[in-house]
């Protein structure tokens, strides 16, 4: 069991866990789930929450400080962004391939319809009003909202690590233009946050599997009877086919044509990072296992990493834009609306611009895909249909999220020449290893 590797671990604590819930829900120990076993799996996600900020204001002082030089990051940005719309628009347009192909809402009956939308109504208006404020705010609001007006402010929500992110990367700048001299205890102090709190995410990793087994037996016991989803398992099927294709085929090609590592590799090095995103449904809580793995396991150097995927968990999601997609078109099938191509290809900027501005937090996607209905001008209410499902779909695409910033890190990483053999630390290493 000790030698175990962390991803079966954890996979053993996940299907413990769902066990677990399932057996509550059949002795009703329903309670004793939410009451004692539920809040060790909120502990977990909070610690990892907890070191989201520190890593990433060091990790992004240090890398962008390693760079020596602006051009260099703007090359770097220039990449970085133009590879992840380019994920994230192919996810949407293979998301609408399939939903236009199979039709899951085309069979789904009037009854079961009206059903969803009775019962699901009233958290489907909760959803319709939050998309409400942010659909108020101008074109430019995005910029606004990028420049914090305090960065301790912007520092006590981890909702707003791009305005963390945009001060880092202006401090990080600012540390390079002055005397060098000057710099370098400022440079080292970060250095040395930076290893520690890498050490913290080794420490919390090992409680991982009873993370997941608190979170997903907590799940189950809070979940929505399985027969709804039944109802909704060709929408389902959809988005999960859609899903699987960019995390089984379009990933792993990509890495490997572009930088030659093999998927085994790949997935070996990246699998806890998957699991803890399908366990948390949040890619913000993830990111400092992701940067772990990504730097440690498959090689990308620091420098790459700390830009790459802070900025990735916030406005890179795929498995979401991918969702948003499918669940639009499925929606119109459900009221008998046939969307034309014009409409579908709103649909394709729309998703893109949703998932850059949805929070890499639980059910976030679903936010925003109101904002993408109304857009195409499907009846927004029509949220309610997939409510049932939405969770455990959120999982998924939170997988795919976290595989798409993975993947990207690596391109960006050989593209600029910053992908090196990787280098597992061990729990008791001293750093700096390199
Ligand atoms: N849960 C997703 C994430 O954190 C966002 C979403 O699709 O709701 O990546």
């Amino acid at each position: 069991m000790k030698n175990l590797g962390l991803h079966w671990k954890i996979l053993i604590g996940m299907v413990a866990g769902i066990a677990f819930g399932v057996a509550a829900n059949q002795f009703g120990w329903g309670d004793l789930v939410k009451d004692w076993i539920k809040p060790f799996g909120t502990i977990f996600i909070n610690s990892l929450k907890l070191i989201a900020i520190p890593l990433i204001v060091a990790s992004l002082i240090k890398g962008i400080t390693d760079l020596k030089d602006i051009s260099k990051l703007s090359a770097m940005g220039g990449r970085t962004i133009a590879i992840y719309i380019g994920t994230t628009v192919l996810a949407i347009v293979i998301g609408l391939g399939i939903v236009n192909l199979v039709g899951p809402g085309r069979g789904l009956d009037e009854a079961t319809r009206d059903n969803l939308l009775n019962d699901f109504a009233a958290d489907a208006g909760k959803r319709i009003m939050a998309a409400e404020q942010q659909r108020e705010a101008g074109p430019l609001q995005a910029l606004v909202d990028l420049v914090p007006e305090n960065i301790v402010g912007a520092a006590t929500s981890n909702g707003n690590m791009l305005q963390v992110i945009f001060f880092v990367i202006c401090f990080g700048i600012g540390l390079i233009l002055i005397d060098p001299k000057k710099a370098q205890p400022v440079k080292d102090f970060f250095d040395g946050v930076n290893e520690v709190v890498l050490k913290l995410i080794d420490l919390i990793m090992i409680a991982a599997p009873y993370g997941v087994f608190a979170l997903l037996a907590a799940l189950v016991v809070e979940s929505p009877s399985a027969d709804l989803f039944y109802a909704l398992i060709k929408y389902s099927l959809c988005v999960l086919a859609g899903l699987g294709l960019m995390i089984g085929v379009v990933y792993p090609v990509l890495v490997k044509v572009f930088t030659g590592m093999g998927p085994g590799t790949f997935f070996n090095g990246i699998s806890p990072a998957q699991l803890l995103a399908f366990s948390t449904s949040s890619s913000a809580a993830t990111l400092p296992v992701t940067m772990e793995r990504v730097e440690e396991h498959l090689g990308v150097d620091e420098e790459v990493t700390s830009f790459v995927l802070p900025i990735g968990a916030t406005i890179n999601m795929d498995g979401t834009s991918l969702y948003q997609a499918v669940a639009a078109v499925f929606i119109a099938q459900a009221y008998g609306m046939d969307l034309d191509l014009m409409t579908q290809l709103g649909i394709i900027t729309t998703a893109l611009a949703a998932s850059i501005g949805s929070a890499a937090v639980p059910g976030a996607g679903m936010v925003m895909l109101v904002i993408v209905l109304g857009q195409a001008g499907i009846p927004e209410a029509g949220l309610a249909l997939i409510f049932a499902v939405d969770r455990p779909l959120d999982m998924c695409r939170t997988v795919a999220n976290v595989t798409g910033d993975a993947t990207v890190a690596m391109l960006v990483g050989k593209s600029v020449g910053k992908l090196n053999e990787p280098h597992e630390r061990k729990l008791d290493d001293h750093y700096p290893a390199k």
